[in-house]
């Protein structure tokens, strides 16, 4: 049987070393807590700020005036708004300009040309919400500030699960994936952050259904904080409303507002109303406002929706290939130069990205704190606020301090109480099962097969619908699939060991998505149910939490936080 090698206690363990995760590390380091952070790769190029980001929602009041409510309102009628207590907002807008001036402070740069300056995802006449800034470095400053106040790295240790007492959260079970033999590593927290990202790879990849990992945001995010928080009975939220991004078809890469250009019909006519030329302070919102374009004019025939930058002037376009370097996007530089695509030349097809999970997921309150005690969660995991990128950074931060503080009031479970934890013990002989199994199945055979059944019974919109049964024919055989995957998975060594792990939290996540699915007798944004094919208004402003308790599955409609 595959044995626990490793011990470690802390006061905070983070859980994910992506943008959020080194923020809540740095944040906890600062008011003195002791803090592991556990992460799955390599914290200096893991995630999906992995290689750069450059736009950054924050409240900056000099540029914004004395009044938060007024991006408030913008996000409100953003791509972000719709799964927000507004509560928690005030409280990410209040504290997002500290967080801006410290990055600034590191080193990466927050002030293009010398000033804070607000651009794209813009309507015109309307105040402009997202900070441009050059993130390309921000994995690799994070880092190091993390280390240098002392927060202790575990990179390579994927968390599997989490254990808990009668005071709470109580610690974390992780994998050491550094070499091909995997062994288990045991964390004893007083706290935990989960961090791990938005849930990729539940529903095939759009463009290249046979590419597991060519999805919109980091592949390698799986949703674990969503499972972790499931299997031990925390509430999650907003699950069964879906969210699709866009960008150019087929090299799947998100970031469209870096783009300066219009998007138009192949006749050259603009597909929104917003602007008649692209400019670096707004871009065009079409592609946020009109989010199914992109598919909608491939059902209807009008299409395809192209990107059109060929009226940019040169400098617009040289200040939109250093965006795109700012942004990560390195490798789609690289393939339009390789290629002779010129966007000054050549309109680029866009296309809408698969569904993934972000901003649906574990509920917390205004201090990042979820419904088990000592549980927080940050970033694009949390399920009733989205922000993305300076979402991340700043409920981090934020959910750093608060658990440094939460720290006095609690204890450390004792190392003989953790290993003696029935719930640990059972599930280090079911992830060791499929390491001893040497014959059986392969994880990707799993994925695809979960793919399969989330795309076909659980569809997402535009122009695919959900109903009563459909879903109920998901669920069974959902159900049957995790049977035969936990009876069949056989994984060689550490890495696929860790994959397999990754499709069994995302058979979790299907499971809440499709349940609460069935809940929401109502269509609504890429919710569509034929069986009720109305909006309905009593939901209005309503959130669906989905737990587990006692071994059944619940359900609450709440009001969202205005
Ligand atoms: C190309 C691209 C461009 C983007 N541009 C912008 C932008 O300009 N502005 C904006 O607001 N947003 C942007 N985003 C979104 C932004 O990058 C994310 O919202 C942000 O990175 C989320 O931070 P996070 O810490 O929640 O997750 P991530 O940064 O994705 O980090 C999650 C971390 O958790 C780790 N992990 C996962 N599972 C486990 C586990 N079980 N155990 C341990 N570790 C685990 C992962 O390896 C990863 O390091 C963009 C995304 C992409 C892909």
């Amino acid at each position: 049987m595959l044995k626990i090698t490793q011990f470690f206690e802390t006061d905070v363990l983070v859980v994910g070393g992506g943008i959020a995760g080194l923020m809540a590390g740095i944040a906890a380091r600062d008011q003195g807590a002791d803090v592991i952070i556990a992460e799955k790769a390599d914290t200096r190029r893991s995630g999906s700020g992995a290689t750069g980001n450059d736009h950054f929602l924050c409240y900056i009041p000099e540029k914004h005036g004395d009044d938060p409510r007024l991006v408030l309102h913008e996000i409100a009628d953003s791509m972000l708004g719709s799964n927000m207590d507004a509560d928690i907002a005030m409280r990410f807008l209040n504290e997002s300009f500290n967080v801006v001036k410290s990055w600034h402070e590191w080193g990466i740069n927050m002030r293009l040309h010398d000033d804070w300056t607000f651009m794209g995802h813009a309507f015109p006449g309307r105040p402009r919400i997202f900070l441009k800034y050059d993130g390309h470095n921000q994995k690799a400053v994070l880092t190091r500030e993390a280390k240098k106040r002392g927060a202790r790295l575990l990179n390579h240790h994927p968390v599997l699960e989490l254990i808990k007492d009668e005071n709470g959260v109580a610690g974390a079970l992780a994998l050491d994936v550094s070499s091909p033999e995997p062994a288990f590593t045991l964390i004893r927290a007083k706290t935990v952050i989960l961090a791990t990202g938005s849930g990729n790879r539940l529903y095939p990849s759009t463009s290249t259904p046979g590419m597991l990992f060519n999805t919109g945001f980091c592949p390698g995010c799986t949703a674990a904080a969503l499972a972790l928080s499931w299997r031990i009975g925390a509430r999650l939220v907003n699950m069964e409303i879906p969210f699709r991004h866009a960008g150019p078809r087929y090299f799947t890469r998100c970031g469209k507002a870096t783009w300066i250009g219009m998007y138009r019909y192949p006749d050259g006519k603009p597909l929104g109303p917003f602007v008649t030329k692209a400019t670096r302070e707004l871009g065009d919102i079409t592609g946020d406002v009109w989010n199914t374009s992109f598919t909608d004019l491939m059902c209807n025939g009008r299409g395809p929706a192209y990107m059109d930058c060929t009226q940019d002037a040169p400098e617009d376009l040289a200040f939109m290939r250093e965006g795109m370097a700012s942004e990560g996007l390195t490798s789609l530089i690289d393939y339009m130069d390789a290629n002779s695509i010129d966007p000054g030349k050549h309109v680029v097809e866009f296309g809408q990205f698969e569904p993934f999970l972000i901003g649906r997921g574990v509920e917390i309150d205004i201090n990042g704190q979820s419904t088990i005690p000592g549980l927080y969660a940050a970033g694009d995991v949390m399920g009733n606020f989205r922000a993305d990128m300076g979402g991340a950074a700043v409920m981090g931060w934020i959910s750093g301090k608060e658990v440094a503080a939460a720290c006095a009031n609690r204890s450390l479970i004792s190392a003989e109480r953790a290993e003696s934890d029935a719930w640990l013990n059972e599930r280090l002989a079911y992830y060791g099962s499929f390491y001893e199994r040497k014959q059986g199945a392969g994880w990707k055979d799993a994925n695809m097969a979960l793919q399969q059944i989330m795309n076909d019974y659980a569809a997402v919109g535009p122009h695919r619908v959900r109903s009563g049964s459909l879903l109920s024919a998901g669920l069974e055989y959902l159900r049957q699939l995790r049977e035969q995957a936990v009876a069949q998975l056989s994984t060689p060594c550490s890495h696929t060991l860790m994959r397999a792990t990754e499709v069994l939290d995302l058979m979790d996540c299907g499971e809440a998505v499709i349940r609460a699915a069935m809940e929401r007798k109502e269509s609504r944004g890429l919710h569509q149910r034929a069986d009720f094919t109305f909006t309905n208004p009593l939901l209005n402003n309503k959130f669906l939490e989905i737990w587990r308790e006692d071994g059944a599955v619940r359900m609450n409609w709440r009001s969202k936080r205005q």
